[in-house]
């Protein structure tokens, strides 16, 4: 396979995973996989014209399956309802059985398959739920009830359940931890605000009319020089606990730079000056005693995120030019905070 044709196939299947979800992706997978296995080696197992005629019309009804199985609106359904695809490949073995006597037996292993499917792409303890319809159909799959199967029947289910639910337990905590180091990437140590990282992802769907505000912390060196950093990163921590008290649902709060921080507002323009002297007036009650200035722009469709970012950053430096401890909008004059 060249490098372009894995391109290809690559692209072909996140398609598919997009559309249909990654459960029902995989577990079509799982279905053409295993009616490769059986086309492939059937053609070994010396079948008589019938049974060769009845494998060649389950092979048919399974295609359609799989067929029906690609336009189905799986990404509206819950993850569970992938539990249809080791099912209809069970069943399809069994099927099997019946077509041409035994030979299901031959691809027994497949259900150790369906039981990794299940492990590794449904919800933890989906196994369970197997577990039934594999003890029904494990007999006229081998070919018919007999003291042995039942006995081999205990052990092989043992396995089934153990190598579901090890999968299973692993891809949970891979999840989970997976989860973790994503927010622990979006989230600044010092301060528990989004960080620019995140900050990214919002800026990706910016609506016009977004407010964003720069606010950056009043000779905060002086507070390093004269305190120490670590007074210095109590007082950081401060603000940001005042700035995410302050923050709205649907709104952000990130830390921006070493003492900047920049609040993303779904707001009205008429309404920041009063949400910039509620930030101020919760600000002051805190036991540090500096000020910070703030500069902001409203963002519309004329121009990047970046470009109304760099307004908000000319307001601010306006802001502080002027004086500091004031809230100045892009090109207004400045007015004190208080
Ligand atoms: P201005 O009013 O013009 O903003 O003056 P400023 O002193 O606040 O600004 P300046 O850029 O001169 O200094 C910012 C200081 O913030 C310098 C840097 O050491 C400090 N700083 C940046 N990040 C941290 C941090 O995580 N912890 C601490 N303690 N200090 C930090
Ligand atoms: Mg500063
Ligand atoms: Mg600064």
């Amino acid at each position: 396979m060249s490098s372009q044709q894995f391109r290809r196939a690559g692209a072909l299947w996140d398609s598919l995973v997009a559309r249909t979800g990654q459960p029902a992706a995989t577990g079509l997978v799982l279905l053409l996989l295993t009616g490769a296995i059986v086309t492939l080696t059937s053609p070994f197992h010396m079948l008589t014209g019938g049974q060769a005629h009845q494998t060649r019309l389950l092979g048919g009804v399974m295609t359609a399956v799989v067929l029906v199985c690609t336009v189905l609106p799986w990404r509206r359904w819950p993850d569970h309802a992938a539990m249809v695809f080791p099912v209809v490949t069970l069943l399809g073995l069994s099927a099997l059985s019946a077509a041409a006597t035994g030979l299901g037996a031959a691809y027994i292993g497949i259900f150790v398959l369906a039981f990794v499917y299940v492990g590794l792409f449904l919800p933890v303890h989906s196994c369970w739920l197997l577990l039934p319809v594999a003890v029904v159909l494990y007999g006229p799959t081998m070919g018919g009830w007999t003291r042995e199967i039942v006995l081999r029947l205990v052990v092989v289910a043992l396995v089934w359940l153990l190598t579901a639910e090890v999968l299973a337990a692993l891809i949970a905590r891979h999840r989970a931890a997976l989860d973790a180091l994503h927010a622990a990437s979006r989230t600044d140590l010092l301060t528990r605000l989004e960080n620019r990282r995140a900050l990214q992802d919002h800026l990706q769907a910016t609506p016009a009319g977004t407010v964003f505000v720069v606010c950056d912390l009043d000779h905060f060196k002086r507070v390093n020089d004269t305190r120490g950093h670590a007074h210095g990163d109590r007082v950081l921590a401060e603000f940001a606990r005042v700035l995410r008290q302050s923050t709205r649902q649907g709104d952000h709060a990130v830390r921006y730079g070493g003492e900047e921080f920049l609040w993303v507002l779904q707001a009205d323009a008429s309404h920041v000056p009063r949400l910039l002297a509620g930030l101020h007036q919760a600000w002051s009650l805190s036991q540090a005693r500096i000020t910070f200035s703030c500069g902001w722009a409203v963002h519309n469709d004329q121009r990047s995120v970046q470009a109304t970012l760099a307004a908000a950053d000319s307001a601010l430096y306006e802001a502080k030019r002027t004086g500091r401890d004031r809230d100045v909008a892009e090109a207004m004059t400045s007015t004190p905070s208080r």
